[in-house]
């Protein structure tokens, strides 16, 4: 054993909370989960809540516990986008190579799936009990039912905060001095959906691949789940010319699925009743630093870094988290100082780096798409990508199919944006796009 057991609480058993509880059981340590929701695996769903995209990153973290195999036969590969695109016939864009795919997930499924490894393994979960307070110099936590009621207490040697975007752990530690906050809301928010499947079980749409309905300022996007059903999220501006705030009837609502997604209209499971039972939600981009207190307390997953979803990568971020903290468990053994000080180092510019790369996702897919200019760029773009596979390497491939640092990714995306610049500017670039002088001149900047 490399490291001395420890008596450990970890705050939440989300994704984040019950795979990172099974990677410190493997340490040799006594761990509690504490989540204030019941237990996953006793509230009754169809399989069809939010699915997630898990890409490398995510199965990295998997494989080295050994159930990459178990957690794939509850996935469905996704080699390609489909686009449904106005006016046009539905066509398919490749993710990245051969063999290379992202893959769709129930979120819920999966959790369940994780709290059952992780009390296979020995790990004690509290659930319906709200952690509602944290000494973070003495790791003592307090939960309760009330903010107001009495309070039970515990005594830990070490506690990780995996309790999400507004965490509480979190909420601790930024009263403390030279603590550094931000959360920033963007003006669009999402709906989730359903297409149910054929009556034969079969999926309606082609199930291997990440259906998106782009319109610009809004889009539609649709995965598939294992029961043949798709889970669809519309996302579209709070406000404005075509918006929630617009949609207050079943006509309106009955009307803008006819204008805008005419070819899934029916598809729609209680397309309307849906439409108004669904909650209408918010995403956010969280940044916080420091992400551990002494030896004592970290932050990991969204407590720490929460992104917007437009790269489908915080979970995968979050695992990845647990991948690098367990490879400093194993370099640092018992100095827990140094695993937190290298852990917050190492992680934070690759949490920022996500952040912005997710929310130029979110710009590109709802202001770019539609200029021509970039369109022409993303063209360019992918015909020497296609010739010089090992001169250009797109973002989303460095980001989703590879395990280099998301910085690096950010970096390298910035530097080939500086160079579709200036090959941009090279005169009658429109009629010249695919010509000898585009590419040489590409090859001679980089
Ligand atoms: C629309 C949408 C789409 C997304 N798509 C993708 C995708 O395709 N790919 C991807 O990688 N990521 C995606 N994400 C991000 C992903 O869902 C999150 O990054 C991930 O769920 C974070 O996991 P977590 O365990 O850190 O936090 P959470 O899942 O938020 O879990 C936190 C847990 O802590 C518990 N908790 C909170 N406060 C307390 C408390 N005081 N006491 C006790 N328990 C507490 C909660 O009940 C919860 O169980 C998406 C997110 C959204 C919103």
């Amino acid at each position: 054993m490399n490291q001395t057991p420890k008596n450990i609480a970890v705050i939440g058993s989300g994704l984040v909370g019950s795979l990172l509880s099974i990677y410190l059981r493997r340490q040799g340590h006594s761990i509690t989960v504490f989540d204030r929701r019941p237990d996953i695996r006793t509230i009754t769903f169809s399989g069809r809540s939010i699915n997630l995209a898990m890409s490398n990153r995510g199965w990295r973290t998997l494989r080295e516990i050994g159930v990459e195999d178990e957690i794939k036969k509850i996935a469905i590969p996704l080699d390609k986008r489909a686009m449904h695109v106005i006016g046009e016939p539905m066509y398919f864009q490749k993710y990245g190579k051969e063999g290379e795919a992202i893959w769709s997930i129930s979120r819920g499924v999966l959790n369940r799936k994780m709290v059952d490894l992780a009390e296979k393994a020995g790990v004690v979960f509290k659930f319906e009990e709200k952690v509602w307070d944290v000494n973070l110099p003495e790791t003592k936590v307090y939960t309760g039912e009330t903010e107001k009621s009495e309070w039970q207490e515990y005594q830990f040697d070490i506690v990780f905060g995996c309790d999400g975007a507004f965490s509480r752990v979190r909420h601790k530690m930024q009263r403390r001095s030279r603590f550094d906050y931000s959360q920033d809301f963007i003006d669009v928010g999402y709906k989730e959906l359903t297409i149910p499947p054929n009556a034969d079980g079969t999926h309606k749409l082609d199930k291997n691949s990440f259906h998106i309905w782009p319109r610009g300022r809004f889009m539609f996007i649709a995965m598939p789940n294992i029961d043949g059903s798709f889970t669809c999220t519309l996302f579209m501006p709070f406000e404005g010319e075509v918006s929630f705030e617009r949609i207050k009837t079943k006509e309106q609502a009955k009307d803008f699925f006819k204008t805008y997604f005419p070819n899934v209209r029916k598809d729609i499971e209680n397309l309307i009743e849906d439409f108004f039972k669904n909650p209408t939600s918010a995403m956010v981009t969280m940044k916080c630093y420091p992400w551990t207190y002494w030896d004592k307390v970290a932050l990991v997953g969204d407590s720490a870094h929460a992104v917007v979803p437009f790269y489908g990568q915080g979970m995968n971020a979050g695992f990845e988290d647990i991948f690098v903290l367990n490879e400093l468990m194993t370099k640092h053994g018992n100095n827990w100082e140094a695993i937190f000080q290298e852990y917050q180092q190492t992680r934070k510019p690759n949490a920022d780096a996500i952040a912005e790369l997710s929310y130029r996702n979110f710009l590109e897919m709802s202001s770019r798409t539609a200029d021509p200019k970039f369109l022409l760029q993303k063209k360019i773009e992918k015909r020497f990508a296609a010739k010089y596979p090992d001169k250009w390497i797109p973002v989303y491939s460095r980001v989703t199919f590879s395990e280099r640092p998301y910085a690096e990714a950010l970096a390298e995306g910035d530097r080939q944006e500086e160079i579709m610049q200036k090959v941009m500017q090279i005169p009658d670039i429109e009629k010249k796009w695919d010509s000898d002088q585009v590419e040489r001149k590409i090859l001679e900047l980089l």
